[in-house]
């Protein structure tokens, strides 16, 4: 949970990347070097500091320094994040103890990102300097502080050396004989002995010694056989046209490249970024972590000589070796998640964000970033390209690149015309007919027999992580919605209501079905566990593997899953969302989608447009071999539109009926958002709480133009976690910073309560 926002940051008009230091007063006073310090554990805000003559050269932002706080003087780590000289007038500045870098660990430009971030974000400039600099990099993970030894020349020229015991004089003469300082272990190893004749010359004054921080180890990345390019289709040579010339112009643009599953996007990544080492310069490829695999990876390293690699498994000495790589100018692609796009490059030449609509891209604690919106500024900054590359893009780039902001280029065919796969939809309303509900239905059950006849491999989803409680009739597939927020109610069993959790309204829990009349209207769905133990009873003898974030708990899991999945010792792979990303198997014949209303009825305004992506994702992972393939999708509603444009792979359909529906109910792209999240351990005084939050900020947006709103307070979908009780409210307005503003205002004299907390989320795109 964040801390309140810093009165002191709160900046009337936009937070703009260029306009970010303070206003400058001209003042005949005595001028000092005062610095600006931000603490990631002490006070928000920033601090004055006087810089004592001694530092006056050494230090600059991006330093970390140690510095007096509060009244018992106590030695805190600071960041420094500005330098001035400027008239100290009549206040007493405590001056700067120590430097803890001799060199900034950012650049200015870094660091005028970090602070766009707190800004845009809300939240401290300290804690997004402490997300920017990874744990390895902060804590020098990796390095030793070895002390090499030589003579001492002055000591040795007043001594006898006669009188020295025999083994101290040679390890005299070993030193004297490698001509450059040595550590006492390789001392020990040369000279054959203890440690004993090395502690007897240092006590003596015979030895000089010089500490140095090393390396541990060095880290061999692996290197691939090299691979030429691949002569590119019209359309990739189109695209890759397209981002040249934005790239040669030297001016930043963001193109949204939309290219259909399988249509050779990545190639054009690479070849866009083997023009941009012809710069001298390095590109920065940002992909979901789930996309990381061995597979991605060599595909980069058969291309370029030198790429580093990101990624979360990596250890704080691992991280912090290839920060300094990346520092140092010497690789020229990094590949990573979301953190690596503040990558070190000195000198930026692209950023590409693949599969840009991905949720992981936004960060889930403070700050509570979006790796496309800092790819964004970032590139902005940097006066360089931004590609963004997807299947099923986010409506917000859609919408941007429909509006002319962003370039738009599209792949519209698979490589090699192979087909997309048909699609088919399977009626679970004549398949249930309310009775007992079983996972695989008559036609699926039919295909998988024959596609594991003909030795195709299997791939079935079930997205569900255990949240399920819309109400929805088995019978005709009728779901309550709000009549406001266009969203699933949610059924709460204690108090028989339907709640909506955006606005708090409800009404009674129907025992029929309000449009067929069925009795038995509650539908509870199952989730991959059960379907597993279906599948294993129905296909005895098969092969099948479960993949979600249970079973992939053990770090290699996932790679070892892919592994025997693709050398086909695995037939049947079924799981949640993880496996409807990225995979390349030509095996697979089969798609079965379980239920795909599973995400079309989340309390989530995104429901839909997580349903269009994950079938459509899903459905991406068949037909890629010469065996084809084909995709059967079980659904209650095989006439909604959204799955309708699902099963025609038509994204532009989609994007036009979703963008009527967010234009009609006020949600983004057209509005801004966002949410609000308090949460405490008794539930009245949290509500309480998170009323007077609700009242302070509609009294700040009221009469403002453009008209915001606020939806709630009402009890977050995830109404209690982990023992605190969970309370939300969303502001929608056409003008982020508006909200921002009204957050900063309603919050500033905030009363604090104890044990309840709360925080930002801006751009929320979680809502539970
Ligand atoms: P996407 O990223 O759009 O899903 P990929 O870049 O993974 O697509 O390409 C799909 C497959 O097509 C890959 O196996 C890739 O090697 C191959 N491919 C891409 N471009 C070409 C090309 N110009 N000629 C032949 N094969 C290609
Ligand atoms: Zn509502």
């Amino acid at each position: 949970m964040g801390r309140p926002h810093s009165p002191k940051k709160a900046s009337a008009d936009s937070p703009s990347l260029f306009d970010l230091l303070p206003p400058w007063e001209e003042d005949d006073r005595a001028e000092a070097l005062v610095a600006k310090v931000v603490f990631p554990d002490g006070p928000p805000g920033d601090f004055d500091y006087l810089v004592p003559p001694e530092l006056a050269g050494r230090l600059r932002a991006g330093q970390r320094v140690r510095v007096p706080l509060g009244k018992g003087n106590r030695l805190v780590v600071g960041y420094c994040v500005e330098v001035v000289s400027r008239p100290v007038g009549q206040r007493i500045l405590k001056p700067i103890r120590h430097l803890v870098d001799d060199r900034p660990l950012l650049s200015p430009a870094m660091l005028r990102l970090t602070r766009w971030m707190a800004d845009y974000y809300l939240c401290d400039w300290a804690t997004v300097l402490e997300t920017v600099l990874p744990a390895g990099v902060r804590h020098r993970a990796g390095l030793r502080l070895t002390t090499f030894w030589e003579p001492n020349p002055d000591a040795l020229a007043k001594l006898d050396l006669t009188t020295l015991p025999p083994k101290q004089r040679l390890v005299l003469q070993i030193l004297r004989d490698a001509k450059e300082p040595l550590t006492a272990t390789q001392i020990q190893r040369l000279a054959k002995c203890s440690a004993g004749p090395i502690t007897g010359l240092q006590r003596k004054g015979l030895l000089k010694g010089r500490a140095v921080r090393i390396r541990r180890q060095d880290i061999i990345e692996p290197a691939e056989p090299r691979e030429p390019n691949l002569p590119l289709n019209p359309d990739q040579q189109k695209a890759l046209d397209t981002i040249l010339q934005v790239l040669h112009s030297g001016q930043h643009r963001t193109i949204l490249l939309y290219g259909v599953t399988g249509s050779g996007k990545t190639e054009v990544y690479i070849q866009a970024i083997q023009e941009v080492l012809r710069f001298g310069r390095q590109a920065i490829v940002l992909v979901p972590e789930i996309s990381l695999t061995p597979q991605t990876l060599q595909r980069f390293r058969a291309r370029f000589d030198s790429v580093a690699v990101l990624h979360s498994h990596l250890t704080d000495a691992e991280r912090h070796w290839q920060w300094e790589r990346i520092a140092s100018g010497r690789v020229q692609v990094v590949i990573g998640a979301r953190s690596a796009v503040f990558a070190p490059v000195p000198h930026l030449g692209m950023i590409i964000l693949d599969e840009e609509h991905e949720p992981s891209f936004k960060q889930q604690q403070a700050p509570r970033y979006h790796a496309r919106e800092v790819a964004l500024q970032r590139a902005a900054a940097e006066g360089v390209p931004l590609v963004l590359g997807s299947a099923t893009p986010s409506l917000e780039s859609w919408h941007e690149a429909q509006e002319g902001r962003y370039i738009f280029v599209q792949l519209p065919r698979r490589i090699h015309d192979r087909p997309l796969p048909p699609v088919n939809t399977v009626d679970l309303r004549i398949e249930n007919s309310g009775k007992k509900l079983v996972a695989l239905s008559r036609p699926l059950y039919a295909a998988m027999r024959e596609s594991l006849q003909e030795g195709g491999q299997i791939i079935l989803l079930l997205n569900r992580r255990g949240f399920s409680t819309h109400i929805q009739c088995p019978a005709c597939g009728y779901v309550l919605k709000c009549p406001q927020c266009d969203i699933a109610l949610t059924h709460h069993r204690t108090q028989q209501i339907a709640l909506c959790h955006y606005c708090d309204y409800h009404e009674p829990a129907p025992s029929a079905c309000p449009h067929c009349q069925f009795l038995g209207i509650l539908y509870r769905g199952l989730g991959t566990q059960r379907l597993e133990v279906e599948v294993r009873s129905r296909f005895a003898g098969v092969c099948c593997l479960r993949m979600d974030t249970d079973s992939m708990q053990a770090r290699g899991a996932y790679d070892r899953a892919l592994e025997a999945f693709r050398t086909g010792k695995v037939q049947i792979l079924l799981g949640t969302q993880m496996i409807a990303k990225g995979l390349d198997f030509p095996e697979v014949t089969l798609v079965g989608v379980i239920n795909a209303d599973t995400a079309l009825h989340l309390p989530d305004f995104r429901a839909s447009e997580r349903t269009f992506q994950l079938v459509t994702q899903v459905a991406g992972r068949t037909g890629r071999g010469p065996k084809g393939g084909r995709v059967l999708v079980q659904t209650f509603h095989p006439e909604h539109p959204v799955i309708q444009a699902a099963i025609r792979h038509d994204y532009p359909r989609f994007a036009q009926i979703e963008l009527a529906n967010r234009k009609a109910f006020g949600y983004p792209p057209f509005t801004r958002m966002i949410r609000l999240v308090v949460r405490g351990p008794h539930p009245t005084p949290t509500a309480e709480f998170a009323k007077l939050l609700a009242e302070r900020i509609r009294q700040q947006l009221s009469g403002r133009q453009p008209p915001a709103r606020l939806l709630g307070p009402a009890p977050a979908p995830f109404a209690k976690l982990r023992g605190l009780y969970r309370y939300h409210m969303l502001l929608q307005s056409p003008d982020g910073e508006q909200l921002r503003q009204a957050v900063r205002q309603a919050t500033t004299d905030l009363p604090s309560l104890e044990n309840i907390q709360w925080m930002a989320d801006v751009d929320p795109v979680e809502m539970l």
